[in-house]
């Protein structure tokens, strides 16, 4: 995801209107490293400017993601997540505090896959599932 800054620049010459609401959440999610759905976005974001509407936060997310600025995934943890990380990247989610972080796979062309037979893939997520370290240390 590219800066505030140069959001603000691209939002414009795709004709999409900038208002200080646009521009607060391409602030909270330059980096944003949470993958948050768009109801903690909403939360945090009305802590900074209260009266900021739900339907803005979906609308915002849902052009950066049609701009290719994010990705939306569902990563079975009931909600869409929000990423501003494009890199090519897997994920790993903690089956009880539900934190989510980025996994990097190298190598990933050389697995050995049965089962794909006539299927152009267009693209591959692995999901990691398991205890984050502070759930494993809790119920050591
Ligand atoms: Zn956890
Ligand atoms: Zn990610």
């Amino acid at each position: 995801m590219r800066s505030p800054a140069e959001l603000t620049e691209a939002f414009r010459a795709h004709g999409l209107k900038i208002t200080p609401q646009r521009q607060l959440l391409f602030r909270l999610m330059h980096g944003n490293e949470c993958h948050p759905t768009a109801e903690a976005l909403f939360q945090t974001a009305s802590e900074q400017m209260p009266g900021i509407s739900l339907r803005t936060v979906y609308q915002t997310l849902n052009d950066l993601a049609t701009m290719g600025e994010l990705r939306s995934l569902d990563l079975g943890t009931g909600a869409v997540r929000f990423d501003p990380n494009t890199d090519d990247h897997h994920h790993v989610v903690c089956d009880h505090c539900n934190e989510i972080r980025d996994v990097y796979v190298s190598g990933s062309d050389a697995l050995s896959i049965s089962g794909l037979d006539g299927f152009a893939v267009s693209n591959t997520s692995i999901l990691f599932n398991g205890l984050c370290p502070r759930c494993t240390a809790v119920s050591e």
